[in-house]
């Protein structure tokens, strides 16, 4: 049951204790652990189903860069033992399916109000709860808010001039049709090789007439050597799953490493060792299997050129044609954007269907009515596939009008880049909580594990709350300035500012170059966060 906060009960719409918005793996996770409290709680989804990441991008090859068993809820043993995952690296449809699974089994879906965007989030000071207005249905109040729209859910308007012309089709990868695209026989042009045109552009070359890819920055891609699991190995994994589970939680990345950890740098070893152990960790096929070899490559340019050097000459060994081998190579350090898994990548551009275009050599000048215009010719295509990624960690808390104490914006707010204490919370906005916000290790990481991590910290705040009989919690301005200084420190000593990256907002023309996810690891976060509670919530305000 609803407990109506004070003076609310006689306006319009429904009043519950909390509101989440997004029903993506943290927004189900957080209506599951709130309801677990006996709150009353209604999540919006803009989407007509569950699984957010996994609702949306359906385009051909789209895969987890994490192993299935790993990308997975934690939180229940029963419903670990029941699934049984097929693949090493799960595709989207399995996914999609798990997480419906998931929503019928916990009987999450009567809670959730589908094709429902929200527009604003306004506190009203004098009552203390949060008015949220939709795109359409009633407005809610809630006393608490959890923002669980997602770090890559608002995919990035491209800015190419002339793409309304276009005669064909058009698809972004994070909007995929749901009943498919069958490009047979057709000429496809893809704008876009980071990791979802990495896993579409093999599957696509498979079935078009031609295919025309349209780079401007490479990508670092490994093989993910993905297979069907064994009877066996799911066995293993699930007999052992508890300690795994927290091993998960303690590590950097949040998958536990299976090779040693590293104890040299990279320019300690002779290069035939170097090369040895870049090999094997090639061999393993994971996305932090290359990076964890030695202690350096994410502090150190040189150390780190030796593992970028090695994707290099793996490009040019598969790649036959030189030119577009060394067109294929990237210069930046490697990892300092989240590197590739894939299938096929690199071979797929030995096909005889298959064209790649060297935007910075021949730049992108427009969609004309019959196909992409570089500044040496026209390519005719009959579709276009836009993978240009996303406004990502703050485009879809920026999307809503979000308006704190005193009817201040947090738009206005983060104009110079996001400011959140722990990247859960931000001054001036009391009972406002983000899942996976800038400032936390989110994308740097395997993001399941740190989902769960901010939906436990949430909920067991809400319950020390409601326990001590308090009606709100806010971060501190000077809590929030020491976290956003943190987080700017541990980036700087990483190699990852180096490089234009989505991770500082540089794909987004205008948008304020800082560095966003936390980058001192999962583990050492956790601990922080664990600190925080422990110490009564260091850092907050609390009200009775
Ligand atoms: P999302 O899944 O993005 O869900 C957020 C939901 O909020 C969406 O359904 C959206 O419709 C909804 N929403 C947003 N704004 C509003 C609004 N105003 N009103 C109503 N609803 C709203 N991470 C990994 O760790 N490993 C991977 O392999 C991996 N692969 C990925 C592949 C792709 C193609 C993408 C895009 C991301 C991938 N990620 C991966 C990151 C992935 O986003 C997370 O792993 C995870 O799925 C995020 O879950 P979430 O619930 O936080 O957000
Ligand atoms: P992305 O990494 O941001 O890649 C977008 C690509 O589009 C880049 O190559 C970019 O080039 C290019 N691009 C953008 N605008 C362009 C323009 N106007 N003209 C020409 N090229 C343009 O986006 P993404 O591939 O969707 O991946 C985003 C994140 O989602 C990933 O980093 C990862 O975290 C997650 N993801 C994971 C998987 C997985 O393996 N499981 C799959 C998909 C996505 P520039 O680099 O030059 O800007």
């Amino acid at each position: 049951m609803a407990t109506n906060p004070p003076d609310t009960a006689s306006e319009p719409g429904e009043h519950v204790d909390a509101v989440v918005v997004g029903a993506g793996l943290a927004g189900l996770y957080m209506l599951y652990r709130l309801r677990q409290l006996g709150l009353a709680v209604r999540a919006i989804e803009a989407g007509d189903d569950v699984g957010g990441t996994w609702y949306w991008n359906r385009y051909p090859g789209a895969r987890c860069d994490v192993e299935s068993m790993h990308y997975s809820y934690s939180f229940s043993p029963e419903l670990e033992q029941e699934w049984n995952w097929s693949e090493r690296y799960p595709a989207q449809p399995e996914l999609l399916r798990y997480i419906r699974h998931v929503a019928d089994r916990f009987d999450l879906r009567r809670h959730v109000r589908f094709g429902t965007r929200v527009l604003a989030v306004h506190h009203d000071e004098r009552t203390r709860v949060w008015r949220v207005r939709t795109d359409h249905g009633q407005p809610v109040t809630a006393r608490f808010c959890v923002l669980a729209t997602g770090c890559l859910s608002v995919a990035k308007a491209p800015e190419i001039p002339g793409i309304d012309s276009f005669a064909g089709p058009v698809y972004h990868t994070a909007r995929w049709p749901h009943d498919g695209v069958d490009f047979t026989g057709l000429r496809v042009g893809l704008v876009g090789t980071g990791s979802s045109g990495v896993q579409s552009i093999p599957v696509i070359a498979r079935q078009a007439a031609e295919l025309t890819v349209f780079q401007r920055t490479p990508a670092y891609s490994m093989p993910a050597w993905n297979r069907p699991l064994t009877d066996a190995e799911r066995d293993r994994l699930k007999a052992g799953y508890r300690m795994f589970r927290q091993q998960q939680r303690e590590s950097g990345f949040g998958v536990p490493s299976p090779h040693p950890p590293a104890t040299r740098s990279a320019l300690q070893v002779g290069a035939e060792e170097r090369n040895r152990t870049y090999q094997q960790r090639w061999e393993f096929g994971s996305v932090t299997a290359l990076m964890s070899a030695f202690t350096d490559l994410a502090v150190d340019e040189h150390a780190n050129d030796t593992a970028a050097e090695f994707v290099r000459s793996k490009i040019r060994q598969i790649v036959r044609d030189p030119v577009v081998a060394e067109d294929l190579c990237p210069r930046y350090p490697f990892g300092t954007k989240r590197p590739c898994l894939d299938t096929d990548y690199y071979a797929t551009y030995n096909r005889d269907n298959v064209r790649l275009v060297n935007l910075r050599r021949t730049p992108l000048v427009a969609v004309t009515a019959r196909g992409v215009r570089t500044s040496s010719q026209e390519y005719g295509c009959d579709a276009i596939v836009l993978a240009t990624g996303f406004d990502a960690m703050t485009g879809a808390l920026t999307a809503i009008d979000i308006r704190g104490r005193s009817g201040r914006s947090l738009r206005e707010k983060w104009a110079a880049g996001p400011r959140a204490y722990l990247g859960l919370a931000t001054s001036g906005f009391p009972n406002l909580f983000m899942i996976t916000g800038p400032g936390s290790p989110s994308a740097l990481s395997n993001m399941i594990v740190s989902i769960e991590q901010h939906v436990e910290w949430i909920a067991d705040c809400i319950r020390w709350l409601r326990e001590r009989g308090l009606s709100t919690i806010e971060a501190t301005r000077s809590a929030e300035d020491d976290w956003v200084a943190h987080v700017a420190a541990v980036a700087s000593g990483t190699l990852y500012p180096r490089t234009d990256s989505w991770y500082l907002g540089a794909n987004v023309p205008g948008k304020a170059r800082v560095f966003m996810p936390y980058a001192g690891g999962v583990g050492a976060y956790r601990r922080i966060c664990d600190g925080v509670a422990a110490d009564g919530y260091r850092g907050f305000t609390l009200t009775p």
